[in-house]
């Protein structure tokens, strides 16, 4: 499709999984350019690296190195497309999981997952609404939430917490921002087969019984969440604000 025609893309996290299929997707729906951020280039799943992928698709793309957690990088990162035109969607997709996630979750552990999964899209967020705002535009932000942070689970103490305030993050940002025509959203994946999903906490060894328990009974495809990010970037969702799309195959509907 062509729904992002015009648009320049930024995705976090995006060497890998999920935000890897975001960038890729976003090229593919005619984007015009694709700034692909992460701490690291090399994919966890192997191949070549996501920019690499999207230039071969004909779309400009440039990898900019950044830290989420780091106020800084952030800002580096939203600069780094300024002279490509100026952000226009702006994916806060970075996060991660804890092997020692649970009620004991040990507090350096905690901080470290907040600092990436809370205080990085609020960072990223920050840093492309001012661009936004600066240029007058009526850009699309998508923070990355999880349905683990629209119900509980005692094996993702912290990570839930994190996720669920990602989704208030959204809805509070799209208040804030909105008089300036700036839309925010969050998608909340269920189940994506990723490498962040074989190696959480638990999560591994339950998402067989996620399968079997999803309507459509089976995991979701990294380029289902890119197809989500695309509607929300685009102007197919222009009254769309302040919402938390589920990508999840009905997990939760039941
Ligand atoms: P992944 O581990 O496959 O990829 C995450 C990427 O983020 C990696 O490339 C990693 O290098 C990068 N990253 C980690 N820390 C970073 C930092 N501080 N700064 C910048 N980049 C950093 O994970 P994924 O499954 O693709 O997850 C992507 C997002 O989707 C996360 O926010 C995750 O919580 C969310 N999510 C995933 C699932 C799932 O089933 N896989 C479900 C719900 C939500």
């Amino acid at each position: 499709s062509d729904i992002l025609a015009n648009k320049v893309v930024v995705v976090t996290g995006a060497s890998s999984g999920i935000g890897r299929a975001i960038a890729i997707r976003a090229a593919e729906h005619g984007a015009r350019a694709v700034i692909v951020s992460d701490v690291t280039e090399a994919p966890r799943e192997g191949g070549e690296p996501t920019a690499a992928v999207i230039e071969a698709l004909g779309v400009t793309a440039r990898f900019v190195k950044a830290d989420v957690s780091k106020r800084t990088d952030n800002d580096a990162l939203v600069a780094a497309a300024e002279d490509l035109g100026g952000v226009d969607v702006f994916v806060a997709n970075a996060g991660i999981t804890l092997r020692t996630d649970g009620a004991d979750v040990p507090e350096e552990d905690y901080r470290r997952l907040m600092s990436v999964n809370l205080d990085g899209p609020l960072f990223g967020a920050q840093a492309a609404a001012r661009s936004m705002k600066a240029k007058g535009k009526a850009g699309s932000i998508v923070l990355m939430a999880s349905m683990g942070g629209l119900v509980g689970a005692g094996i993702t103490v912290a990570y839930s917490t994190s996720k669920g305030g990602v989704v208030l993050m959204a809805k509070s940002l799209a208040d804030a921002l909105g008089p300036d025509g700036i839309r925010v959203n969050a998608v909340a994946p269920g189940t994506i087969d990723t490498e962040l999903l074989r190696t959480a906490a638990g999560i591994a060894e339950a998402s067989e019984g996620f399968r079997k328990r999803t309507p459509l009974r089976r995991l979701g495809q990294p380029s289902e969440i890119g197809d989500a990010v695309a509607y929300l970037g685009s102007d197919l969702s222009s009254y769309v604000t302040g919402h938390a799309l589920t990508v999840d195959g009905g997990l939760l509907a039941v």
